[in-house]
């Protein structure tokens, strides 16, 4: 089959890579410049999982890792503290797994995917792997992101763990990801753009030198509100279907389970997409996230009352922790709800 990839991201790297593997022809499309093209991210994901997608990949994950975490220190207000044991969660090179993915594939830079332009007719299928973007399949009524924006920061040396802060009336957090010698990821998501936390960590910490200032919003609509999921040949996989987890903005796992129900149904049947057969498996899968989703609204619009919206959060807390390997952090009802509460 012949394959166009719009977006060299982290679900169009891998899919390009297991595609190819099978035999099609696949031709990635990647609208940033070489020089230019970063891994927005903040590089955190379990260990776990990423072990199995490198394996089926052909990468050996162990080469890619920075930094192993230990536990997630979480400052909330009204001076309270909290922390989570992490089993699994480390910072990776993004940027190099995506690469090395990519190596041997056809791809071209610098060259923005429209609906209005690109040769549809061309291939017997087109991938929307462009995240946030979502450029070749229609808008959807009930999407919805958070605007976020971090630093790639060098000579941090008194903070060797995972950082989340949660500031009083903010609608979103801070964090602090390490990775190697010193560098690491600072940013925050917020509703209302204040991204509390930024300053104060550089008021802290002047010897922080800045090696690049990244940002994009950050998608939090599940796939239940992301639909359509293709369209005419075109078919959507990650962030661009919503495979983001909304209670943390995070979606390396998500958009690479999500690539593997498109393998999983493209090879099924022959190499003969079953549009609607994607589109059950994908909304069962993420099926809890809508529940996880309808938490952050209410608890953005100051209306989440962990007693009257128990259902939503036994729902997010018994899913979790059927899965708690692939988050990488230990998950406790109690810690939960406090969080919950607090942040
Ligand atoms: C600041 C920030 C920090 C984050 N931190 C984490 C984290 O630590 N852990 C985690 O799990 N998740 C994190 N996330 C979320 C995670 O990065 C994304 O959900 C994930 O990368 C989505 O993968 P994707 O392949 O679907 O899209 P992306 O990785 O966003 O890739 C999309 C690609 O498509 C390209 N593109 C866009 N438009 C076009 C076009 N028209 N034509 C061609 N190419 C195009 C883009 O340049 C990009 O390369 C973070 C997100 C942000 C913004």
């Amino acid at each position: 089959m012949k394959i166009a990839i719009a977006g060299a991201g982290v679900a169009g790297s891998y899919l390009a890579n297991l595609l190819q593997k099978d035999g099609h022809k696949v031709e990635v499309f990647e609208s940033s410049k070489r020089e230019n093209h970063w891994a927005v991210c903040a590089w955190g994901a379990s260990h776990h999982m990423l072990e199995k997608f490198s394996e089926k990949a052909g990468l050996n994950f162990g080469e890619y890792i920075y930094h192993v975490g230990r536990v997630l220190k979480m400052q909330l207000p009204d001076n309270k503290s909290e922390q989570l044991y992490l089993n699994g969660l480390v910072t990776y090179n993004k940027q190099k797994w995506e690469s090395d993915l990519l190596e041997g594939i056809k791809l071209t830079y610098g060259s923005k995917c429209t609906s209005a332009t690109f040769p549809f007719d061309k291939y017997d299928y087109v991938i929307d792997c462009t995240g946030l973007h979502r450029t070749l399949l229609p808008k959807s009524k009930d999407d919805f992101v958070i605007p976020a924006y971090e630093y790639f920061v060098e000579n941090i040396h008194d903070m060797e763990e995972f950082y989340v802060i949660g500031y009083k009336g903010a609608r979103g957090y801070f964090w602090y990801f390490p990775l190697d010698n010193g560098r690491g990821f600072v940013g925050a998501g917020d509703i209302d753009k204040k991204y509390y936390g930024i300053d104060d960590f550089f008021k802290l910490h002047p010897e922080a030198r800045i090696i690049r200032k990244i940002g994009r919003p950050i998608r939090l609509a599940p796939p239940k509100r992301m639909e359509p999921f293709y369209h005419r040949n075109i078919i959507g996989v990650g962030e661009s279907i919503g495979c983001v987890f909304p209670m943390l903005g995070e979606g390396i796992i998500p958009s690479l389970l999500c690539c593997n129900i498109f393998l999983e149904v493209f090879t099924k049947n022959q190499n003969r997409f079953d549009f609607e057969q994607y589109r059950k498996k994908i909304l069962k899968r993420f099926e809890y996230y809508d529940d996880v989703y309808r938490i952050v609204r209410l608890k953005m619009a100051g209306k989440l009352n962990t007693i009257r919206h128990i259902k939503l959060l036994m729902s997010m807390y018994r899913n979790m922790k059927k899965e708690e390997q692939r988050f990488g952090f230990e998950i406790s009802f109690e810690k939960m709800r406090r969080l919950v509460n607090a942040l």
